[in-house]
């Protein structure tokens, strides 16, 4: 199984998945029913919330996903591991490491006029 990633707390690992119902219901409609026994057995086990272990929140996603890998990417930058994106693509664009300068993407954002809205 792949790992999973917290979206809230950033937190890798296994979510835990905690059971709809109660056994003891299931048990007694399995013996005494009998018929709706496979039906409560099946909605007790699918769709379930991925919990985090940490927080509690029900917000665990795939860390292969683009959400999970998003996260990652910005739990790593706020760790120090990595640059943040836009800082990368300073070092990446100065070859002398002596001027730092902007990147040359942020020069070309428009104005935006309020009479045009
Ligand atoms: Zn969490």
């Amino acid at each position: 199984m792949a790992e999973s990633i917290c979206l809230v707390c950033g937190y890798e690992g296994k979510p835990r998945k905690i059971k709809r119902g109660t056994r003891g219901m299931e048990i007694f409609i399995w013996t005494v029913l009998l018929i709706p026994g496979p039906i409560y057995s099946v909605w007790r086990r699918v769709g379930l919330p991925r919990i985090c272990l940490n927080c509690k929140m029900d917000k665990m996603v795939s860390i292969n996903s683009d959400a999970g890998m998003i996260k990652q990417q910005q739990m790593d930058a706020e760790m120090g591991l990595i640059l943040p994106r836009a800082q990368a693509s300073v070092v990446m664009s100065d070859k002398s490491h002596s001027v730092v300068a902007l990147p040359e993407n942020t020069t070309d954002k428009r104005t935006i006029d309020p009479d045009v809205w």
